[in-house]
């Protein structure tokens, strides 16, 4: 995952466990409001059934004084208390009719008390009036049952209050526990999400920029085998990727110096030494071509002199191949149709190709864009190329030619054989100059240095490919076609494929 995309998942899951904790806090809050108005209430209405209480217990004395004495004082105690009473129950009445109380059923109380006030009323006439035993009667039964009735709901009442008071207490402390411990939850995992965070960011981005540091300062200090292991799918992986091609290629571009350094000295003791032999080897060959001609066939020192003669032409092939590896000659530029070029190239080399038993394959691309370069350098190249891959293949074999459009715009000729392979330890050495592994008189290690110096004059590159001995072996010529975009580092330096690098 890319640090952007894990940075904003941090920030996703943090911003939501903020939120849920402010959500939580709210909650309390708000649930902690709602209890305290609810305590509010419910210490109003037990204040109320208090003096409901208290208000019927001076009331019930009223009438028991009445009803002892029969005084107009008590009486007067009595209706007085009772409108008391009646001023509570409606106060009563209207707290909980907006807001039903769940423990206190205020109907209950009135309608008793609507009862008792009917006796009483009807036992204080009769006392006032004519005391006797239909007074008696009317308190035994209904008065005194429902006094009775009245006072224990009251009681009942005021116990019930306390009870329910209690329990809403409790509830509420419990919900505003849980909102708060909720909240807690959240805030603990915030702050394990906040230290993950800066673990993981340390982790992820502060400890490999630290390697990446280092590894910069190898390189500026010249350590150019630095590489990094990263992990490429995020982007200081990426980094390390990008600064392991950068030291990849400064690697590449010190071995191509270096190796041009050692090409020019090695040009210049070349051309030096085929220059000073050129002379003498004009000495020796022209007198043993003059006696030769002297000689009649079956003399036997003509054939002594034709054995100088072939050595010193030998010799002058190699001083030519000598020259013009250390003088390059400026190359005629022109249009070259490489299909075409491919075709002539076998044509000349139709009979070597067929007495040593090689089979051609041509995969020649049809409609493939013209080059711009010098056709007789061109086929120097690829006439060397298919030498190289005939005198490989000793007992016969397979030469496939393929041409192909690459990437933008450049053409690309693989010359692939099936014969003696390249082994590692030699992959790397092919275009060194008099690298050879023929036999002595057969080689002169000038053939692919020359072919790799004109493929890098046309601004293209030369790469051997093998799989090792024995797997044969494909070269691989990249040239860009007329309307081809430069491409980044082709026809630099010399290439070799099997997972290993010029060193
Ligand atoms: P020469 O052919 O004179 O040896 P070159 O520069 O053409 O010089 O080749 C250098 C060496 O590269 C050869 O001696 C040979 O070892 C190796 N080589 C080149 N082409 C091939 C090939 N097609 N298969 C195997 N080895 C090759």
């Amino acid at each position: 995952m890319s640090i952007r995309l894990r940075l904003a998942w941090a920030f996703l899951v943090m911003t939501g466990l903020v939120v849920l904790t402010g959500t939580a806090l709210l909650f309390t809050q708000q649930v902690g409001e709602r209890y305290a108005l609810l305590g509010l209430r419910a210490a109003r209405v037990g204040q109320i059934t208090r003096e409901l209480q208290v208000q019927l217990n001076r009331h019930l004395r009223a009438m028991d004084f009445f009803l002892l004495l029969g005084e107009a004082s008590d009486r007067q105690r009595f209706e007085e208390t009772g409108g008391e009473v009646r001023r509570i129950l409606k106060e009563w009445q209207e707290v909980t009719t907006h807001e039903p109380s769940e423990w206190i059923d205020y109907r209950q109380v009135a309608r008793a008390y609507d009862r008792f006030r009917q006796t009483a009323d009807q036992v204080i006439t009769l006392r006032a009036e004519a005391p006797g035993p239909a007074l008696w009667q009317l308190l035994e039964r209904p008065f005194l049952t429902e006094s009775e009735l009245l006072k224990r709901l009251v009681d009942q009442t005021v116990q019930q209050d306390l009870a329910g008071r209690e329990a809403v207490s409790a509830q509420g402390r419990r919900v505003r526990q849980l909102g708060l411990n909720v909240a807690l939850v959240f805030s603990a995992l915030a702050i394990l999400m906040a230290l993950g965070l800066a673990w993981w960011i340390f982790r992820s981005v502060a400890q490999p920029l630290r390697v990446l540091i280092k590894a910069a300062e190898s390189i500026g200090q010249g350590d150019l085998t630095v590489r990094l292991a990263m992990s490429r799918r995020h982007e200081i992986g990426q980094l390390a990727l990008a600064l392991n091609q950068m030291a990849e290629n400064l690697e590449r571009l010190q071995t191509q110096v270096i190796q041009m350094h050692r090409m020019s000295a090695l040009g210049q003791v070349a051309g030096g030494v085929a220059h000073e032999l050129n002379n003498p080897l004009t000495g020796v060959l022209g007198p043993a071509q003059l006696l030769k001609q002297q000689l009649p066939l079956g003399n036997p020192h003509r054939e002594m002199i034709e054995r100088i003669e072939a050595s010193a032409l030998r010799c002058r092939k190699i001083v030519r191949e000598l020259l013009d590896f250390a003088r390059p000659t400026k190359l005629e530029m022109e249009e070259v149709n490489l299909t075409a070029l491919w075709e002539d190239t076998l044509a000349l080399c139709h009979s070597d190709l067929s007495v040593h038993n090689i089979t051609v394959q041509k995969n020649l691309l049809a409609g493939l864009p013209l080059v711009r370069g010098s056709r007789q350098s061109l086929q120097q190249v690829f006439l060397n190329l298919v030498t190289n891959a005939w005198q490989a293949m000793p007992g016969g074999g397979t030469l496939t030619i393929t041409t192909r459009l690459v990437a933008n715009g450049w053409v690309e000729t693989l010359v692939a054989d099936t014969g003696l392979g390249i082994p590692r330890q030699h992959l790397t050495r092919v275009f060194e100059p008099f690298f050879t592994t023929k036999e002595t008189g057969h080689g002169t290690g000038l053939g692919l240095s020359v072919s790799y110096g004109l493929i890098q004059r046309h601004g293209g590159s030369l790469e051997a490919q093998s799989e090792g001995a024995g797997k044969g072996t494909t070269f691989v010529v990249r040239l860009p076609s007329v309307f081809a975009l430069p491409a980044k580092g082709a026809g630099v330096s010399p290439s070799v494929s099997i997972g290993q690098t010029l060193s």
